[in-house]
């Protein structure tokens, strides 16, 4: 084989700490290289159009370019030795940056390492073989999990697009947080008025099913043909025939249920309907609180509804979706804040976290958009906000930005101010993080035009004193010690990821971070993208941001499958798991081990059981590889020959 290999110098991200021209010069004596240089971008066009050059000039049959990591580059430098006439599989990309210049500051070492590197890809490159794809057909259906309004986006936009939308919300209604706020920042629009129509289109879309108070059950297939189970929960309300009139709610006698749209301040009944807005807008009956199915005695529901709507006995239902793509938008949850007991939310009634003070603040929630302290229905004459409770603090494993926190609390402290202008607004802040367009001027003029109050520094400690809270704690940048005589406490508590997220994350075989947080390809060029091909993200799911980003992410995601059924067909990749049926015991541990139920039985004309990889399931992940007794099963491009040649390259 005639072997080319470019040592890229990546800038000075590589040759600042690694000797490139040595490296290639070494490379000159290893087995079958004819050619050997370095270069300063290789990925970059010109960088590209060497490596095809010298494949011409020099009949270069197999090339290595030791650069960045493959998830970086790996798939555009295959794409340029196909140009060239090679099979992008004889290509390896031996990983001389992260692996080596950014790894030490040791020139000397790092080139030394540098070269064994480039020594391995060589010795991999020179056993590898051909390998050609084939083609399947796309299912032009997108799957949206979560209904928040990234997702919302998403879907309609996929639909507007012409394709067929399968929304899955896990609540009995979409809409998200979004739909619990009163206002948005920065523009002080109404959050309904913008949010309420989209939620009318996405249940009007003739394009768009969607699947409420449901949930993923399990997830299998691949790129432009997922099969998805989705567990449609118990509702114990026939939903073809509930009208969404209420009258069964009215007449519920088991009105003590925790009111989850309304953040626990007020209660509801065992039977009910989020809030008038919903979509779907139809009853559902927590069984946990309903009198019949927890004491046997009540069904006035049964009696009430007109059109005898109600199913006691109904169960949840596993229904199967065939889908080509998946967009995840299952957004967040929120920090709990009776972790800081200081802070004595969850103790003191009037204490209570920003999401709350957003129901407060709405007209259509517990207080009719009078701003009422929740312990005594008193208007507040001072409110203290609180920020970064949960967030910015690694004591609570929770280091990173909430993003949406500061500006919020500048939202509300100014709501605040236009409901009642006596009140005193106070802001305890770490930073104002403001960076969006409009955002700082917002945050200013709160300060400047509505008088609210910011000091920098901790609050320490909150307590109560007669019929107020006392918050305590140091402005910095006075220097000095303060105290507040409070009538309300608002804590802006810190987003976290969704509940369920990482068993959701399992099921779809996408990476999530260690708070939770779905991970993106690549945090620049493929922010939307998941390293499972065909598996989308939109919104906070990926990370905290406000809403204009979760909807610029929806759209992106729903541009992204308009690109992949944009073909009719998609090309699978060949580095999956074969089967030597000569070797081949039949014992199944593979069978047992692969996730993707990608390997079955197949009987031989003599009557033996033989393993049987569906090539277009299997993920290439290897567990049947490391896992068969007789070495039965190897992975195309990862064959033990292949890993030993590298491993055996070393230690030469
Ligand atoms: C107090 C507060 C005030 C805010 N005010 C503003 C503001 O004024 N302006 C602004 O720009 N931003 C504001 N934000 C931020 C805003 O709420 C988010 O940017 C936005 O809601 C993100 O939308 P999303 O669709 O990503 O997530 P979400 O709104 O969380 O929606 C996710 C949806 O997915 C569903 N879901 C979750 N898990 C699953 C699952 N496993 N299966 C199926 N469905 C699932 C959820 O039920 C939910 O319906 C505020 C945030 C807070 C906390
Ligand atoms: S279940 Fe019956 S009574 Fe209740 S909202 Fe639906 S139609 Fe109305
Ligand atoms: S049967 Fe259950 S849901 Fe229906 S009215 Fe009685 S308590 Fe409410």
């Amino acid at each position: 084989m005639r072997i080319g290999v470019f040592v890229c110098r990546c800038g000075t991200n590589i040759a600042g700490t690694v000797d490139t021209e040595a490296v290639a010069r070494q490379a000159l004596s290893y087995p079958d290289v004819v050619y050997a240089t370095d270069y300063m971008y290789t990925c970059s066009e010109p960088g590209q159009k060497e490596i095809q050059a010298a494949i011409k000039t020099h009949g270069l049959q197999g090339i290595v370019v030791a650069a960045c990591s493959p998830r970086m580059h790996e798939a555009t430098f295959r794409r340029a030795v196909e140009k060239a006439g090679l099979n992008r599989y004889m290509f390896e990309q031996a990983n001389i940056r992260e692996h080596c210049s950014w790894v030490s500051n040791d020139k000397k070492a790092n080139t030394i390492k540098a070269a064994d590197t480039v020594r391995m890809a060589v010795e991999k490159l020179r056993v590898n073989e051909p390998l050609f794809s084939s083609r399947v057909p796309i299912n032009k259906r997108v799957l949206v999990i979560g209904g928040g309004v990234a997702g919302i986006q998403a879907a309609l936009d996929c639909a507007d697009g012409g394709l067929d939308v399968v929304m899955v919300e896990r609540e009995s209604t979409i809409g998200g947080k979004m739909a619990k706020l009163d206002k948005t920042f920065p523009t002080i629009d109404c959050s309904s008025c913008i949010l309420g129509p989209k939620m009318v289109d996405v249940a009007q879309n003739e394009k768009i099913k969607l699947y409420a108070y449901s949930e993923i059950e399990a997830v299998s297939g691949y790129i432009g043909n997922f099969t998805v189970q989705i567990r449609k929960k118990a509702t114990y309300v026939d939903w073809n025939l509930c009208t969404g009139c209420g009258v069964c709610t009215e007449k519920c006698p088991s009105k003590k249920s925790y009111d989850k749209f309304n953040e626990g301040l007020a209660t509801t009944t065992a039977i009910n309907i989020p809030f008038p807005q919903a979509i779907p807008k139809k009853a559902v009956i927590d069984p946990k609180a309903c009198l019949y199915l927890t004491k046997g005695k009540c069904r006035l529901c049964e009696k009430v509804c007109q059109v005898k709507a109600i199913r006691f006995d109904m169960k949840d239902e596993i229904i199967t979706e065939e889908v080509g793509a998946i967009i995840t938008a299952t957004g967040y949850d929120l920090f709990d804040a009776s972790v800081y007991g200081e802070y004595g939310g969850g103790r003191y009634p009037d204490v209570i976290s920003a999401m709350q003070y957003e129901r407060i603040l709405s007209a259509a929630g517990p207080t009719g958009g009078h701003i009422r302290r929740p312990s005594d229905g008193k208007e507040p004459k001072d409110i203290v906000f609180i920020s970064c409770v949960g967030s910015r603090d690694p004591s609570v494993c929770r280091p990173y930005c909430s993003a949406v926190c500061c500006m919020y609390i500048a939202k509300q402290a100014t709501m605040t101010r236009d409901h009642l202008p006596d009140c005193n607004c106070y802001v305890s802040y770490m930073d104002i993080r403001a960076p969006g367009k409009n955002y700082d001027e917002f945050v200013r003029r709160a300060q400047e035009e509505y008088g609210v109050q910011y000091f920098r520094g901790r609050v320490g400690k909150v307590y109560p004193k007669g019929d107020k809270l006392i918050v305590q704690g140091a402005d910095t940048m006075l220097g000095a010690q303060i105290e507040i005589e409070a009538d309300l406490v608002v804590l802006a508590t810190g987003i976290e990821s969704a509940v369920g997220a990482e068993e959701l994350a399992e099921k779809l075989r996408i990476s999530y971070d260690q708070y939770g947080f779905f991970m993106e390809s690549h945090p620049k060029l493929r922010p939307v993208e998941t390293n499972t091909a065909g598996v989308f993200l939109a919104g906070v799911c990926q990370g905290p941001k406000d809403i204009p980003a979760s909807v610029g992410q929806g759209s992106a995601a729903a541009s992204k499958v308009q690109m992949l059924f944009s073909r009719d067909t998609i090309e699978t990749d060949p580095q999956v798991a074969m089967v030597n049926e000569l070797m081949c015991v039949g014992c199944g541990k593979c069978i047992d081990v692969c996730p993707f139920g990608a390997i079955q039985w197949k009987t031989l004309r003599d009557g033996s059981r033989k393993a049987q990889v569906l090539e277009s399931v299997c993920q290439g992940c290897g567990l049947c590889n490391a896992t068969c007794p007789p070495k039965a099963i190897q992975l195309r491009h990862c064959k033990d020959d292949q890993v030993l040649a590298a491993v055996n390259a070393l230690y030469a």
